[in-house]
């Protein structure tokens, strides 16, 4: 059963029960070596799911649970293989909906929930989004309309020596910093050594090709007219995802993202994506942020979902 959450809609299944979870790798079409996070409803159940507790657990999730922060911890045995790809670390997260804690509290177990989306695709911010992708092949979706942050969590590893930031996402790397008193890094990620198993993966991208606008002042609205044109010249549909102030620069299809602060961004970002390939858009240009804050996870996910980089 999908479900929402704050960041996206998840697909839930007991996090015991391997037919479940194998089923859903099945349904999403994702790769098994993808390692699934699992939602709970206490920290008390938190804790029975890890084999040793890391020292800032308790102080992380006191102040950011529930939320968007998910911490890798190392794995209780109680916790199958197909879970966590056979790692020996387990990733867990008590999300920010009432919806999602009472179906976690009404099952009576944990839930794995990845997002609640066919693989690749952008995750599902909204019932519509899951129905679209998976009508038919789930039994059913809890409509918690639109959600509140719309990318995924930040996903948090508590088995170093110090807390490292493998998934930039709903909670800052500023925040966390200011709670534990000392530096959070971010993992830096390539292709070839992915910090997180999923992340090798390309995620989140549009159908229709996606220009990331770079620039190191704000960005004029008129920097994006010229652009525009030469690929509307060249017979293409061409969508445009950006903040309310460049309605007017000559897209085809154009969707807002409001002021254009971070949470705009982070809340309209997949919903653009798919409003705009399904207005038939064959490209889409979208300028980038500030990777301040919020920031950060945005520019995350639309450099990933990227085809090109435009620096002006
Ligand atoms: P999704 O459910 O699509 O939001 O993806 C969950 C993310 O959490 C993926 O990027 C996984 O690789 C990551 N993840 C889950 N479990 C672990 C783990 N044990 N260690 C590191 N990363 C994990
Ligand atoms: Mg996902």
């Amino acid at each position: 059963m999908a479900f929402p959450t704050e960041t996206v809609y998840g697909l839930g299944a007991n996090a015991f029960n391997e037919d479940a979870i194998r089923a859903i790798f099945r349904v999403k079409g994702r790769p098994a070596d993808n390692p699934l996070i699992v939602h709970v409803d206490s920290i008390g159940r938190a804790r029975e799911l890890m084999q040793v507790e890391p020292a800032s657990f308790q102080e992380l999730v006191s102040r950011f649970w529930p939320g968007p922060l998910t911490v890798v911890v190392p794995r209780h045995a109680a916790v199958p293989d197909v879970v966590t790809a056979g790692l020996d670390t387990v990733a867990l997260r008590m999300p920010d909906h009432h919806l999602a804690r009472e179906l976690i509290a009404m099952a009576g177990v944990p839930l794995v929930a990845p997002s609640a989306n066919v693989s690749g695709q952008p995750s599902p911010t909204s019932a519509m989004d899951v129905l679209h992708d998976l009508n038919g092949k789930i039994y059913a979706v809890l409509d918690g309309g639109e959600c509140r942050i719309g990318i995924e969590s930040t996903v948090l590893d508590l088995t170093g020596e110090r807390p490292v930031i493998l998934r930039p996402g709903g909670i800052s790397r500023e925040d966390l910093e200011k709670m534990l008193g000392e530096n959070v890094s971010l993992i830096d990620s390539t292709p070839d050594h992915p910090p997180s198993p999923g992340m090798k993966y390309r995620h989140y991208a549009p159908k229709a090709e996606l220009r990331v606008v770079r620039c190191n002042e704000a960005l004029n609205t008129s920097a994006l007219v010229p652009l525009i044109r030469a690929e509307k010249e060249k017979g293409r549909s061409v969508g445009l995802l950006a903040a309310e102030a460049f309605r007017d620069v000559g897209a085809d299809v154009f969707f807002s993202l409001g002021e254009g602060t971070a949470l705009d961004y982070a809340r309209n970002l997949y919903r653009g994506f798919r409003f705009l390939d399904k207005a038939g858009a064959s490209i889409i240009f979208c300028p980038a942020i500030d990777e301040q804050g919020l920031g950060s996870a945005v520019m995350n996910r639309l450099l990933k979902a990227a085809d090109i980089i435009i620096d002006i």
